[in-house]
């Protein structure tokens, strides 16, 4: 059976080579060539003997997802559609600035996770994406930006990717044993050899899988907040009644103990009239008070079938305020390749719907729109619906 090489992290690589007969160092060759290299070509991998190379050709393939679509936005951003299965589709995202190029990858085809205000979260969940589908995103985009670039005039343009977000389709603590071994990749001095500060993954707060990316592997961590308190987090965030507010702070206290130096990003989506408020913010300060952190502040990316919309970009800015006057550090992110869909949130591919949420969105709009219309009478105040899937740690 052929062999995609991406989807085997470094002890995989090892274990490989040796089962052919070759000395284990050649593990380590052949992961620069995969990986610092992002070379598909055995022929080219000259400094391995050639019988290994045959052998390479013969049973192994070098096969990153398929791309389906490519777009680049008028500010530089630019976003790739990939195949992962024959009904799925996730995106990629490249967002380039002066002094570093962030690439936001997808960990799930769809996500189970139901957050209100997040278009992935509507489609539903198909399935995990595997290691070589996971790192496969990286060595494509890097791959591809560097022939770019060549291609453009520049010889060596060494690495373009300084900075990697989990911030794509999916829930990446739900597909940790996949996450793991691509983040080893990531930081592996003989692969991409990333900073562990420039490698950042986001959760929506899966309290278990904190602590074990803390002592597995704690690199930057990004927490999707988006509400204050628990009877908020509770309705727009289903996972919020499984890993209430209590147990994600104290996790996120848990993971600065291995990373002292460091500090929680904590993204907040601002949802006019939901979470926007000056009681909101004053509960935010309260319970972010002692915590080393940032705040994110995102401007809502309104989607068909959304329940929410943007706050005034007023709001925004004397919301930041307030966190700022209080001793908070808050940003307010960018919107950036508003042109080709790619902010947070519209990262939207196709899937196939394991859990027929997106039948249920469906046929809840008809109903929207048929009590909007006068034909059926209103069911009454909207009632949070409950998590679709159990979480299990
Ligand atoms: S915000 Fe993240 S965790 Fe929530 S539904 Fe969207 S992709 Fe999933």
């Amino acid at each position: 059976m052929t062999v995609n090489l991406l989807d085997l992290d470094a002890p995989g690589l090892t274990a490989f080579v040796t089962s052919a007969g070759q000395k284990p160092f050649r593990a380590r060759q052949l992961l620069h060539w995969l990986h610092q290299g992002c070379e598909s070509d055995f022929t080219r991998m000259t400094d391995l003997a050639r019988e290994f190379r045959q052998m390479l050709e013969r049973e192994a393939v070098v096969a990153a997802p398929k791309v389906v679509s490519d777009s680049t936005a008028a500010d530089g951003t630019r976003k790739w559609l990939l195949q992962v299965g024959t009904a799925n589709a996730v995106e990629m995202v490249f967002i380039p600035e002066t002094d570093r190029g962030t690439l936001c990858i997808s960990t799930q085809a769809g996500c189970a996770m139901d957050c209100g205000f997040c278009s992935t979260g509507k489609q539903g969940f198909n399935r995990n994406l595997r290691l070589g589908e996971i790192i496969g995103q990286l060595w494509w985009a890097e791959r591809t930006l560097r022939a770019d670039a060549r291609a453009a005039g520049n010889p060596d343009p060494g690495r373009m990717i300084s900075n990697v977000v989990f911030m794509g389709m999916g829930e990446p603590l739900l597909n940790f044993d996949n996450v793991l071994p691509a983040l080893r990749l990531m930081l592996d001095d003989h692969a991409y050899g990333l900073s562990r500060r420039r490698v950042t993954v986001s959760t929506s707060g899966i309290v278990p899988f904190i602590d074990r990316l803390a002592a597995e592997c704690p690199v930057s961590l990004a927490v999707s907040l988006h509400a204050p308190t628990d009877e908020l987090r509770d309705r727009i965030m289903p996972i919020n009644r499984k890993y209430p507010l209590r147990e994600l702070m104290a996790a996120c206290r848990r993971y600065l103990r291995h990373s002292p130096r460091d500090s929680i990003m904590f993204e907040y989506v601002m949802l006019a009239g939901i979470n926007d408020r000056a009681e909101d913010a004053q509960a935010l300060i309260t319970l972010l008070r002692d915590m080393p952190c940032k705040v994110n502040l995102i401007p809502f990316n309104p989607f068909p079938a959304a329940d929410f919309a943007r706050s005034s970009r007023e709001t925004i800015r004397h919301f930041a305020e307030t966190l700022t006057a209080a001793g908070l550090i808050a940003t307010t992110r960018k919107t950036r390749g508003d042109d080709i869909d790619a902010a947070c949130g519209q990262l939207a591919g196709r899937i196939e719907d394991r859990t027929r949420r997106a039948e249920r969105v469906e046929r809840r709009e008809a109903a929207k729109a048929r009590v909007g219309e006068g034909l059926v009478q209103s069911p009454g105040a909207p009632r949070a619906e409950p998590p679709l899937v159990e979480v299990a740690p």
